[in-house]
């Protein structure tokens, strides 16, 4: 079987794998027990989160472990709001966003009255600009992600954090599609929150970081002091050092690994020749994500045939995957009618994909739609 869903989630690699079982096999005790193995367990987590720190080019007291991605937006959104609606209750994100931000603001707009402004794209892409027009007095959060989980669209983050600093509103940044792919320092980009989560950048499902800068926010769980009191719940060590192993090694390979997913995906696109497609990312898109579409598919049904020769791929994102919904970023890019949002999939490959696998998986779609 053939695997080419890496935006969905990456495989552990083998480093990852070893060090969740080493860290597994010390038995470590709860961090915040006072005696020897609680000492012990706290030593290690400090260490962990002194990693992820100097991963960021920040100090260990701006990361808070999470259970994910959907957690850290969660987390920098409600938490945030809540804590500064006597501030102003106007929030703007985008309309391309992951559902764990979009269904995060919608719940504010209903619950909490908050009003919420989603920039769409423009000729494909979010632009500064449309950001800063959309600024209020009343604004207290901007929350934008860094890359786009269905197009690999980046977005522009370090043009809208250098805007913000003429604004008190503070700026999420939900980076889950770039760690590991790209260099991150939250400080120098002027964010405030940036959610990351281990299973994309080949570590352990379920565990992830919220890198905040000291704003004060409310927690999203309560009943422990862990985390610096902003996360209660006893931390995840496993999962934590399965994560830091692979942010490291992620981090160590960045260029290489870009260079390799790029030659995946320009060889793909050649082995593809003859074949009528188009692709649906932008110019400036991440090289690891292919979105493309083919006229006149059917993309659940090129999914279910591809799917029985052994080759796993999607339309878009994985949590709205088991059931092929219309993608609502092809829909904002390009109309809720568009013939992409039923002919497009996405492909998207890791470092631990082959050039065998990605000529098959053309040579398959040739076969396919070749006649089309
Ligand atoms: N944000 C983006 C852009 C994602 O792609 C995902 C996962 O698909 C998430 C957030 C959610 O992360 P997690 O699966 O760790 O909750």
């Amino acid at each position: 079987m053939i695997y080419l869903d890496n935006a969905a989630t990456t495989p552990l690699t083998d480093p990852v794998f070893k060090k969740m079982t080493e860290v597994m096999a010390l038995q470590l005790a709860n961090p915040s027990s006072i005696h020897a193995h609680g000492r012990l367990a706290n030593q290690k987590l400090r260490e962990y989160r002194q990693t992820i720190a100097d991963l960021l080019n920040t100090s260990a007291n701006h990361i808070i472990f999470t259970s994910g991605g959907t957690e850290s937006n969660n987390t920098a959104i409600k938490g945030y709001a809540l804590a500064h609606q006597d501030q102003g209750k106007h929030l703007i994100t985008t309309a391309i966003e992951h559902h764990s931000v979009l269904h995060t603001v919608e719940y504010l707009e209903k619950q909490f009255g908050f009003e919420v402004t989603y920039i769409k794209p423009v000729n494909g892409v979010i632009r500064t600009a449309d950001v800063v027009a959309a600024l209020r007095p009343d604004t207290i959060l901007v929350s934008m992600m860094y890359a786009n989980n269905e197009t690999g669209d980046l977005l522009p983050i370090a043009e809208v954090g250098k805007m913000l600093e003429q604004h008190p509103a503070a700026f999420h940044v939900d980076a889950v599609q770039v760690a590991g792919k790209i260099a991150l320092e939250p400080e120098k980009l002027g964010i405030d929150f940036l959610s990351l989560s281990a299973h994309k950048f080949h570590g352990p499902k379920g565990v992830g970081v919220l890198y905040q800068n000291q704003q004060h926010f409310d927690p999203l769980l309560h009943g422990g002091e862990q985390e610096n009191k902003h996360r209660a719940s006893t931390e995840n060590l496993i999962g934590i050092a399965g994560m830091v192993q692979a942010l490291q090694d992620s981090c160590d390979k960045l260029s290489d690994n870009w260079a390799h997913v790029t030659s995946l995906a320009n060889l793909f696109l050649k082995e593809l020749s003859g074949l009528d497609y188009y692709l649906n990312s932008s110019e400036d898109a991440l090289p690891h994500v292919l979105n493309i579409g083919f006229p006149n598919a059917n993309n659940s049904v090129l999914l279910t045939q591809l799917d029985l020769q052994g080759y796993s791929v999607s339309t878009g994102s994985a949590c709205t995957a088991g059931t092929v919904d219309p993608s609502h970023v092809l829909a904002a890019k390009y109309g809720q009618e568009s013939h992409r949002l039923k002919e497009s999939i996405r492909i998207s490959f890791s470092e631990l994909n082959t050039p065998e696998e990605v000529t098959g998986l053309a040579h398959l779609l040739q076969s396919l739609l070749g006649e089309n």
